[in-house]
């Protein structure tokens, strides 16, 4: 317990000292508490008995629509009613207190808009809108889903194509996103990476671009001994507690 409330008051510390030149990298791990299962946690079902790498993919989509439409991307639209958790609740009040100037994110949840945070970036894109493959036209996820619902697969626009979700599938080419994710990166002098495995390409190149690092994670990663502070404990109760310790003027 003592080591917890040390790493705490320590992180809190790092990020008064590099404020506000301080990043966030967030993976699934940040949305666990918002009742949304990530990919790598033992014992969370789904993802253990199937691979996202595969069922996720842009050859998944074109090889095996109805599989990819309703059970790859279902497992994500059966989430749209979560809500955002303490940590990213202190994330977005770090934002607006000038301790933090923006959010990576490898989600797809949009919690962190939910949570009020303003400078994203979401490097595997979102759920909010979708893509025709022949004209281009940009829509509401909204209607994919009407799609899916009425048994239209793949889900069509009006003008015949096939329509996509603006996710990043395992096979694109990475969006806008994270070429603003690697300046941010470079620019801060503290990353805080908090609830990834750090297993996904490319998006755990980032912390090496990073001046200094911390890692908030329940399971340890291989970026660990690169690490300032690391804290294996659940990101709500560390989120809750780091903005406790800033808001306490003698840290
Ligand atoms: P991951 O599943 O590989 O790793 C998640 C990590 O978070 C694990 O190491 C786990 O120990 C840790 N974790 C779980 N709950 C935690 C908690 N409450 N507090 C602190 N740590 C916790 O996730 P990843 O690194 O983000 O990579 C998986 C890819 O799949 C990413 O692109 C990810 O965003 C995507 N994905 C997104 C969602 C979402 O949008 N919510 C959900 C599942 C997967």
């Amino acid at each position: 317990m003592d080591g917890y409330d040390s790493q705490i008051q320590r992180l809190a510390g790092l990020i008064k000292q590099a404020a506000p030149k301080v990043v966030a990298l967030t993976g699934a791990g940040v949305s666990t508490e918002s009742g949304i299962p990530d990919f790598r946690s033992p014992g969370t079902g789904l993802w253990e008995k199937v691979d996202p790498m595969a069922e996720l993919s842009v050859t998944a989509m074109r090889r095996n629509p109805q599989r990819f439409y309703t059970f790859g991307l279902g497992n994500f639209t059966k989430y749209k009613d979560a809500r955002p958790n303490e940590a990213h609740l202190a994330l977005a009040r770090m934002e607006e207190a000038g301790y933090l100037t923006g959010v990576v994110t490898q989600n797809i949840d949009s919690l962190h808009q939910a949570a009020g945070s303003q400078n994203i970036m979401e490097v595997h894109g979102h759920m909010r809108t979708g893509r025709c493959l022949e004209c281009g036209g940009e829509f509401p996820y909204a209607l994919i889903q009407q799609n899916i619902d009425r048994g239209i697969i793949p889900p069509r626009c009006e003008c015949g194509g096939v329509l996509r979700p603006n996710v990043v599938l395992f096979g694109d080419s990475m969006p806008d996103d994270f070429i603003r994710a690697i300046w941010s990166v470079k620019s801060c002098d503290l990353l805080l990476v908090v609830g990834s495995s750090l297993e996904v390409t490319p998006a755990n190149t980032l912390p090496n671009l990073a001046k200094k690092l911390a890692i908030v994670n329940l399971a340890p990663t291989p970026f660990d001994h690169q690490a300032a502070v690391v804290i294996h404990a659940q990101a709500g109760r560390v989120f809750a507690d780091i903005w406790a310790a800033l808001a306490d003027e003698n840290n």
